[in-house]
């Protein structure tokens, strides 16, 4: 499913002309924000209300449901009363139960489809939080937009994916419909694409793209709207693939593969384990010699030596890095616990341990 549309509606000319152009691609929802969440107040703060009459309006002659965010309840109710067909919660509300709640009292007894953006801030239970609210309140169809996540770190993108979040999503909730926002995540144009990729590859649903006939003179998000040109190529560059094998041949070559995996990872925890039995014996000599758990010197050695090997071995450096503070976190952990433990139990351990080799 492909939504698209400017990200705020503009004028009445804007949103008709997009509409127009809009419908002879493959899309199946107009987006189009009418009250804009800005970060700061100078900025275009959206249409307001009568831009919601346009937009209905543009999606009926060509043959478009409509979709926009609401932020409060005065939103879903001006919303409602234009016939707009699917509402949105963006990330800025999803943070606040509170504004949630409201929202959901003001859908009860209502029915129109509502998909949830994921919060700012990289927390799944939040977002859960918000879709379980506007389920409780009796909406049948809802769906989950992931647009990213704000980091203060310096990153190629405006917010950052952590495809781990909505993987753990799509896992508890297999039947959810997950659509991706690759414009928020992006920020920028030349990303979108390989993004959307990623989406489609991770057997999402669908996929939120904000486009505009004019992108450069859009009033907001203006580096990350795409001309439906532009749209049209990127859609057409997509691959689709399947999520069931029909090939035999393929399937058991698979099945081999993954047979080899499971064995790969069974020794990745093994020599982990190990790891942190010697890293618990170290403990205990510390803790016989009243010396610091943390050596920096030694830390800094490991760091070292790991990378320049791990990345002979053709892995990134992000990776070797973040897997090590992983494992330096849990050793400490562990040498911690062993020179915490009374004496006693020390003897009982190394006894244990004698036993074990
Ligand atoms: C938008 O879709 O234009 C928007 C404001 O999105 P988000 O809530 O993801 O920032
Ligand atoms: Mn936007």
């Amino acid at each position: 499913m492909i939504i698209s549309g400017p990200c705020g509606v503009e004028s009445e000319k804007q949103v008709h002309e997009i509409a127009g152009e809009l419908s002879k691609l493959n899309v199946h929802l107009l987006r189009g924000g009418i009250w804009k969440p800005r970060s700061r107040p100078d900025s275009f703060q959206g249409i307001g209300s009568e831009g919601l009459r346009w937009l209905k309006a543009a999606g009926i002659k060509n043959n478009l449901p409509v979709t926009v965010e609401v932020a409060s309840p005065k939103h879903v109710e001006e919303a409602l009363r234009e016939k707009i067909d699917i509402l949105w919660i963006g990330a800025r509300t999803t943070v606040n139960p509170f504004l949630v709640q409201e929202i959901a009292d003001a859908l009860k007894g209502v029915n129109v489809p509502v998909m949830i953006k994921n919060p700012i801030n990289p927390e799944l239970e939040l977002w859960i939080g918000a879709m379980e609210r506007i389920d409780k309140a009796g909406i049948q169809h809802i769906a989950a937009i992931h647009r990213g996540f704000s980091t203060y770190e310096k990153t190629k993108y405006r917010n950052v994916p952590n495809w781990q979040i909505p993987i753990e999503l799509k896992r508890r909730y297999p039947g959810l419909p997950l659509i991706c926002d690759p414009s928020h995540i992006c920020g920028t144009r030349e990303l979108i694409s390989s993004v959307s990729q990623t989406a489609l590859d991770l057997n999402y649903d669908g996929l939120m793209i904000e486009s505009h006939s004019n992108p450069d003179q859009a009033l907001s998000d203006s580096q990350q709207q795409l001309t439906p040109s532009a749209l049209k190529d990127l859609l057409a560059n997509l691959v689709v693939r399947s999520a069931v094998i029909e090939d035999v041949i393929f399937r058991n070559l698979l099945e081999e593969l993954r047979e080899k995996i499971d064995s790969l990872d069974e020794d990745i925890l093994n020599n982990i384990s190990k790891r942190m039995e010697v890293a618990r014996e170290i403990g205990k000599y510390k803790k016989e010699n009243n010396i610091t758990i943390l050596q920096v010197q030694r830390w800094n050695e490991i760091l070292r030596t790991r990378l320049q090997f791990g990345m002979d071995h053709e892995l990134t450096r992000e990776f070797i890095l973040k897997m090590y503070e992983l494992i330096h976190d849990e050793s400490i952990l562990q040498q911690t616990q062993m020179m915490n433990r009374k004496p006693v139990d020390i003897k009982q351990y190394t006894i244990d341990n004698e036993k074990h080799s």
